[in-house]
């Protein structure tokens, strides 16, 4: 490559001014995205960074100055970052700014003072579908201050007023509405700073030492760079995390605790500070981008050591990083949805690698991806099979619903689990009740048998559509709508819809004197409420907590002796390849939930498919008689992790254009493959499963194949071809390495 795009100023707002530069022969070698250089500027010599090498001049190749060397001394913390993200550009591919602006904290030049700001109260999907509403009510003021705040989430007041122009008057009416939040935000040097430190007194027990050591050793002798970490909920996984952190910190290193921000609840967070003090800051989705900016300028000027957070303090600029950490790490949320699409995991284990330093994964029930991994030997395996204090593990029992409604009961609470309902609340014990709403919309299923209605082509079920269309997400295949069951005849086929409010209502009704408490969507949506329902369950201000998987994270509740699951199969009917492996997830940790305290615990698990094997070995709670059959079934399908999965989204405005650069897009694509001598399944273009999103059509184009450098390949292929090829101008097109939802 000959010439190099180069910035000269790391803030984000100038990312995209580049100025580019010839690469003098005897530096093409040795310079790489990421490189400091020193590089003419006008009349002076200034640093700037590689961001990407190209073989196009950008204008008259006379007049581009050369690089004048690689700036000496140590590589800066910059360097490192822009190196990952031009690793991350190409491993999952987006533009370099895309990645750029993922891994650079935004600068600042704001004071910290105090001031008001305005948040955005709503999850950022819910958000979009109000700002369309307001959109086409004309609502003007309000559209642009929640345009803004979708991408920003938190804006300074002044701001909003000044710039943006809306109204105090408005804001008022958003914040009444539900939709914005107007706090006075303290000078937030240390969010944590608030929390009293208390001397720390948890000894490791023989199991927890014995892993920890394990871990040492091979750290010292460099065998391994990444470790799973499995240990049954309340093993005390989470001692052993600090117990490494406190070493890497002892030798004067820094760490990073990645926990997805459901779980990152106020105990979690205590229990680090406790150990470690204010060497300890947190980030997560409500700080606003400055205090974000000032966390992690804490981090770089080494007032802290450990930084916990979700995806995001992944990029946390610690000077010399030498452990991550990465709980719960089979969590969705460590995928980004965004471009570039990245894996926390993955771009955990590549800055640990540009770091000399080591990633733990832990997890009770560890994806199938990086079980496959140890397996393969890539990641070693560190196992705590037992809960502290020989807690056992709940005793869990399968309920028929098939069986229940022949018996007449129509009720969502099954016999048994009432009749056991029944006997906690008498003994003042408490109760979780599940309800099992991943993938309720969609799919049909039969009440009577139990029967699914899935595409005779592929392994998933058919989603319901407007106009009584049954469709295959992955395939196109449509039919009519059923009106009877197609396997035996009941008229009792529908979609699943039982909600929450719903579920409360009917249980409130079956046990009067019960005391009960929601926590879903709606009863979480202002700052803290989740918080709150937790810490007020903890303190036994209801007998009953109802609610969807945000439930069975986080908290330990000693009294809770009974867990129940309402409907446990509904989410192996999602039509997405990881669909029993999240099941199998759920139900796992739903089930953990009982018996943390003195009294064992029980759990039912109702469901119509009882001889799945997701629930199956979830009621036994074995995980690897689980991951035999998974990956059996992976391998069979060719999915990831034993195959790569690209999916390739193309989107645009007219639906034509879209589809006949769709086509082109995959016969090149077939071309490119057949010239290759590794074998890559191409499907597509089909709809995507929402084809139409705003207006915007949207196609999908995918590719399975064993190696992913392959996929890379593919996707470079295409990129070039983009720029050539007029058919694709107006057609975006992003690309999903192994996704980790939706298919
Ligand atoms: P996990 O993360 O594996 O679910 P935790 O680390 O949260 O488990 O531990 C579960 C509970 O056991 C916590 O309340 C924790 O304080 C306690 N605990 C963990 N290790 C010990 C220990 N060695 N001695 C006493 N209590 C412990
Ligand atoms: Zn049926
Ligand atoms: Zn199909």
């Amino acid at each position: 490559m000959t010439y190099a795009n180069v910035i000269v100023d790391i803030s984000v707002e100038k990312l995209d001014k580049t100025f580019q530069y010839l690469v003098p022969e005897e530096l093409q070698e040795v310079i790489t995205e990421g490189t400091q250089v020193d590089i003419p500027f006008g009349s002076r010599t200034l640093t700037g960074y590689v961001i990407e090498l190209t073989d196009e001049p950008a204008y008259d190749r006379e007049k581009i100055k050369p690089v004048l060397g690689i700036h000496e001394g140590s590589v800066p913390m910059e360097a490192q970052l822009i190196a990952l993200a031009a690793w991350m550009k190409n491993n999952y591919g987006s533009t370099m700014n895309q990645a750029l602006k993922t891994v650079l904290p935004i600068k600042r030049k704001t004071k910290q003072v105090q001031h008001r700001q305005v948040q955005l109260a709503l999850p950022e999907e819910e958000a979009k579908k109000k700002l369309a509403l307001l959109e086409a009510r004309h609502n003007t003021a309000k559209a642009r201050l929640l345009r803004e705040l979708i991408g920003a989430q938190t804006l300074d007041y002044a701001l909003v007023t000044g710039k943006l122009n809306v109204p105090a008057a408005t804001i008022r009416g958003m914040e009444q509405q539900g939709l914005v939040i107007v706090e006075t935000a303290a000078n937030y040097r240390n969010p944590v700073a608030h929390l009293k430190q208390e001397e720390y007194q948890v000894k490791l027990n023989g199991n927890q030492r014995q892993a920890v050591d394990e871990i040492l050793s091979d750290m010292r002798e460099k065998k391994t760079r990444t470790f799973l970490l499995k240990g049954v909920t309340g093993s005390g996984k989470t001692e052993v995390y600090m117990e490494l952190i406190a070493h890497v910190i002892a030798q004067g290193k820094q760490a990073i605790v990645l926990i997805p921000e459901i779980a990152l609840t106020y105990q979690t967070v205590m229990r680090f500070y406790r150990r470690f003090g204010d060497r300890v800051s947190i980030i997560n989705s409500r700080l606003s981008q400055g205090e974000r900016y000032d966390q992690f300028e804490r981090a770089k000027s080494g007032d802290i050591d450990i930084m916990i957070g979700p995806r995001s303090a992944l990029f946390t600029p610690f000077p010399n990083l030498g452990l991550i950490i990465m709980d719960e790490e089979h969590e969705n949320s460590y995928k980004s949805e965004t471009a570039p699409r990245y894996h926390a995991r993955e771009v955990a284990i590549q800055r640990a690698k540009m770091n000399q330093a080591f990633v733990v994964l832990g997890s009770a029930t560890p994806s199938v991806d990086s079980y496959y991994q140890a397996m393969q030997g890539n990641y070693k395996l560190v196992e705590l099979t037992e809960r502290v204090g020989q807690k056992p593990l709940p005793v869990c029992e399968i309920v028929d619903l098939r069986e229940e409604l022949h018996a007449g009961n129509r009720s969502i609470l099954s016999e048994r689990l009432q009749e056991l309902m029944e006997d906690r609340l008498q003994k003042g014990e408490q109760i979780m009740l599940f309800l099992n709403r991943r993938g309720v919309s969609g799919f049909l299923s039969c009440r009577d048998c139990g029967y699914v209605v899935k595409c005779p082509h592929c392994d998933v079920s058919l989603s319901q559509h407007a106009g009584g269309r049954m469709v295959c997400h992955y395939c196109g295949y449509e039919e009519p709508q059923p009106v009877v069951c197609p396997s035996c005849g009941s008229k009792y086929i529908s979609g699943f819809k039982a909600g929450t409010q719903k579920v409360e209502m009917l249980v409130q009704k079956r046990f009067p004197n019960a005391r009960l408490m929601r926590m879903d969507f709606d009863t979480t949506r202002t700052k803290d409420s989740y918080e709150k329902i937790l810490q007020a369950f903890a303190n036994h201000e209801a007998d009953i907590l109802i609610g969807t998987q945000m439930i069975v994270k986080g908290h330990d509740f000693p009294n809770v002796t009974l867990v129940g699951v309402l409907a446990a199969d509904m989410s192996l009917h999602v039509p997405d390849f990881h669909a029993a492996e999240r099941t199998f997830q759920l139900l796992t940790q739903a089930v953990g939930r009982a018996g943390r305290g003195k009294t064992p615990g029980y759990a039912v698990i109702q469901a119509y498919d009882v001889e799945h094997y997701a629930l199956k070995t979830a009621k036994e709670q074995d995980y690897e008689a689980f991951y035999g059959q998974e990956i059996a079934y992976r391998s069979m399908m060719s999915y990831p992790p034993v195959w790569n999965l690209l999916v390739v989204h193309c989107s645009g405005e007219d639906p034509e254009r879209l589809s006949a650069a769709a086509e082109a897009l995959a016969a090149f694509l077939k071309e490119a493959i057949g010239q290759g001598t590794e074998r890559v399944l191409l499907v597509g273009p089909a709809d995507a499963s929402v084809a139409r999103v705003n207006d915007i059509y949207r196609k999908v184009i995918y590719m399975k194949t064993e190696n992913y450098q392959t996929l890379v390949f593919l996707k470079n292929q295409m990129e070039y071809y983009r720029k050539e090829n007029p058919l694709l101008s107006n057609v975006t097109v992003q690309y999903d390495f192994n996704p980790a939802s939706g298919f």
